[in-house]
């Protein structure tokens, strides 16, 4: 099936590891000029050089922490002085730690706040023109199972998340007249180093290992097993792409029937 996406240049943030390398490297594998940031210079450049090995993708790896506004402005101004435009922007952000509610300071919730609400403002208000100007544009979110199911002690993303989707949403209804297509991705639980730090907070807590918390979440949903970062990156492309031309405004769970609601 051809995507349409040849040459249209995808941004994705936090994109060193986890799902946001496994979504830039997938854009890669579509003909996509990409453009790629992490925090941490070293790691990000290793991670755009493993794509480049494979596929022949033109990259921009540029430093850039998303909680930092100014950063973001600087980060897509130099994207599109590279690329010309942004077609495809997918936030993406670390997620917050595992607490339950007392055990929340308010640092953390001003972080999570930061890093996984307002970064996706951030990028959303330097994208938009360049979308509208032509016409075309994709927005994607990534977020988590907990904008439709609540997880136990991740109160910080049950209760942030939930911001996005209104921002998702808004986003969409406003932007449609300019061919702007704003969608949420949610991961279930997938085998990436925030889900084995998800899995030693856990075992903190409960005595329980590791290995039983990995076991214990595969068995949650139907499929069986954890997901793979590939799986959610290949959803984010899928809507990225003209063959998910009438699709906005959407959360799009990738979680293997994790949710147990309709
Ligand atoms: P990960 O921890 O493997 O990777 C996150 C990446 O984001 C890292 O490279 C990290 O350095 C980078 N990052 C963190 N803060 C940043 C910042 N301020 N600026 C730039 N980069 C930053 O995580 P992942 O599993 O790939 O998860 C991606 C998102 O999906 C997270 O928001 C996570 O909460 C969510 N999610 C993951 C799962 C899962 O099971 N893995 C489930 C539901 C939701």
């Amino acid at each position: 099936m051809d995507l349409g996406l040849k040459n249209r240049v995808a941004l994705v943030t936090a994109s060193s590891q986890g799902i946001g390398f496994a979504t830039a490297e997938a854009f890669a594998a579509e003909g996509c000029r990409l453009a790629m940031c992490g925090r941490n210079e070293r790691t990000l450049a290793t991670a755009a050089e493993k794509i480049s090995k494979r596929w022949p993708a033109e990259i921009l790896a540029e430093v850039c922490d998303v909680t930092d506004s100014a950063a973001v402005s600087r980060f897509v101004a130099t994207t599109v002085t590279k690329f010309g435009t942004v077609d495809i922007c997918v936030t993406n952000a670390g997620g917050p730690p595992a607490k339950e509610f007392l055990a929340v300071s308010m640092e953390d919730w001003h972080r999570a706040i930061d890093a996984n609400f307002l970064s996706t403002v951030y990028f959303a208000r330097e994208v938009i023109p360049h979308m509208q100007r032509n016409r075309w544009g994709r927005i994607i979110t990534i977020t988590s199972i907990t904008t439709k199911q609540p997880v136990a002690d991740l109160v910080l993303s049950n209760a942030v998340r939930a911001a996005v989707v209104g921002l998702v949403k808004s986003l969409a209804n406003e932007f449609g007249k300019d061919g702007i297509l704003v969608n949420n991705v949610g991961p279930g639980f997938t085998a990436t180093d925030r889900l084995k730090e998800l899995a030693k907070a856990r075992s903190a807590a409960s005595g329980k290992s590791e290995d039983e918390m990995f076991a214990a979440w595969a068995a949650d949903a139907p499929l069986k097993r954890l997901g793979d970062p590939r799986e959610v990156a290949e959803t984010i492309v899928w809507l990225a792409s003209e063959r998910a031309s009438y699709v906005t405004g959407q959360t799009i769970l990738v979680d293997g029937g994790l949710y147990k609601g309709l």
